[in-house]
């Protein structure tokens, strides 16, 4: 219901764009200087909540590839990406049989939405325009995760404790009342605790025995996907390094299943970390997606060369 409310109104406001994106308007730009463009969804930024809402995929699933919900977890598993045009044929059964209809939708793996407010939109693919995410999918996803599992690995009272010894410098929030009972933690919050959380449990032992190295390790390589990934230009020795990062985390993850706090890692947030790497490159994104695109041929460009 509120799916097809979503979309029933979002179709309405972008009906204009339907005409003008294939042919074109007269539009001034910041100079005054009137150009020919056509305006088209080249991209669309949210939370994973939103990009399942959007995408209208079942929550749990990616909503780039076609990874299974319960495959999300290895270092490889990003899939073939999403077929539109089996979604659209799905989608063009709204009219007759509803059975048929949700049937068709379920083997296209989205939702019987009736009206997605994107299926009229010119050279859109609203899979590939899903754009990574650095606050929800790092800040906020990752990372959050990082955090409590550090907390149930060395315990509530030793990071706490470590927190308020922090000596105070410029740049460094000290959490005076510690980390482990913080609520409605902000991005900001997060990327102060990213800065010091490395020297917090760098000799901190682990329960039962457990050498830390692999914890540490596994720590250290998230941070550093996460300062790579928030670079403002990605080169191709930043992809490699963003690979790299990724693929030690993977080799070190399992010290938490080890120790009990996970018993998979089927999180669709660190899956998107995969697809990060090879979209960071077409959809960076922080400083100039959002821009007017003049000419066909600058939309086509921003399609990924590196995703399969
Ligand atoms: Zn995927």
């Amino acid at each position: 219901m509120i799916f097809n409310l979503f979309h029933s109104c979002l179709h309405y406001l972008m009906k204009p764009l339907v005409d003008v994106g294939i042919n074109g308007t007269a539009m001034a730009d910041g100079m005054g200087v009137v150009h020919h463009v056509h305006p088209l969804l080249a991209a669309y930024a949210g939370d994973y909540p939103e990009q399942v809402l959007v995408t209208c995929i079942k929550s749990g699933e990616c909503p780039k590839c076609h990874a299974l919900r319960n495959k999300l977890d290895d270092s490889e598993s990003f899939k073939e990406p999403r077929d539109i045009q089996a979604v659209d044929d799905a989608l063009a059964k709204v009219s007759g049989d509803y059975q048929i209809f949700k049937r068709a939708c379920k083997q296209a793996r989205i939702k019987p939405i009736a009206q997605p407010f994107w299926d009229q939109l010119p050279f859109l693919n609203i899979f590939q325009a899903i754009t990574p995410d650095i606050l929800h999918q790092l800040h906020q996803g990752v990372f959050k995760h990082i955090i409590s599992w550090l907390v149930k690995a060395f315990g509530r009272a030793e990071i706490d404790m470590r927190c308020q010894r922090l000596i105070p410098n410029h740049h460094v929030r000290i959490f005076s009342g510690g980390i482990s009972g913080l609520s409605r933690v902000t991005g900001k919050e997060h990327a102060m605790i990213g800065r010091v959380i490395l020297g917090i449990i760098a000799d901190i032992g682990l329960p039962g025995g457990f050498d830390a190295s692999r914890l540490l390790r596994a720590v250290r390589v998230l941070l550093d996907f996460m300062y790579l990934a928030q670079l403002p230009v990605i080169s191709m020795q930043h992809l490699s390094l963003l690979n790299e990062a990724l693929s030690v985390f993977h080799q070190n993850k399992n010290i938490f299943v080890d120790l009990g706090i996970r018993d998979s890692f089927n999180i669709p947030k660190l899956h998107a970390c995969i697809r990060k790497r090879c979209s960071s490159f077409c959809v960076l994104l922080r400083h100039g997606f959002f821009c007017i695109i003049p000419h066909f041929s600058a939309f086509i460009s921003f399609y990924c060369f590196f995703c399969p």
